[in-house]
């Protein structure tokens, strides 16, 4: 079966092992896919989030942190926070890669089997989608080369265009 799948759709509603929620610094919750998780797993997710808040002061662009999943079908909300895009010139390519990767070894440390991401940082944070795309796509993909504890790797896209990017990307020869 192929390790990577591509799926369109509300990444709250998905039974897998873990979700990645594109998360700001600060993990207070927000707008965007964020703001849907949080309102999906409720309260607790939250509180989780303020506790290692006061332990580490917030996760840095790039790192990742990892809750329950609260209310949700889900063990682990894995949140992991990408770059701000300003323009291109400020390291944005290389957390947003961080971002994956870090997630993904978070992800490996918890035993979870299957894992789904959003698009990190294509929202608000407006990282351009196609390079966006094929970050994540490189980063999971080299991933998976090395690990063979995580049996599926889902993308999750909200909007038609990120999908569609996604769709190009995954069916392109190696
Ligand atoms: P960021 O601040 O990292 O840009 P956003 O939440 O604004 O985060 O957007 C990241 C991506 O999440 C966007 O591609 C957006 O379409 C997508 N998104 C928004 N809501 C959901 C959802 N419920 N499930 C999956 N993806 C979502």
């Amino acid at each position: 079966m192929n390790r990577i799948q591509l799926v369109r759709g509300d990444i709250t509603k998905l039974e897998v092992d873990a979700i990645v929620n594109a998360a700001n610094s600060s993990l207070t919750g927000g707008s965007g896919v964020d703001g849907a998780i949080h309102q999906a797993a409720g309260p607790r997710l939250l509180e989780e989030c303020l506790k290692i808040r006061e332990r580490q002061d917030g996760c840095p662009p790039g790192e990742a942190v990892i809750t329950s999943g609260g209310n949700l079908k889900v063990k682990f909300v894995i949140h992991a926070v990408g770059p701000i895009w300003k323009d291109g010139s400020e390291d944005e390519h290389n957390i947003l890669a961080n971002a994956y990767r870090n997630s993904l070894v978070l992800a490996q440390a918890n035993s979870v089997e299957t894992i789904a991401f959003p698009n990190i940082s294509t929202g608000i944070y407006g990282f351009p989608k196609i390079p966006a795309a094929e970050i994540a796509i490189r980063e999971v993909k080299d991933f998976l080369t090395k690990d063979d504890s995580i049996q599926t790797v889902t993308f999750c896209c909200f909007d038609e265009e990120n999908f569609d990017i996604y769709n190009q990307l995954l069916n392109k020869a190696p």
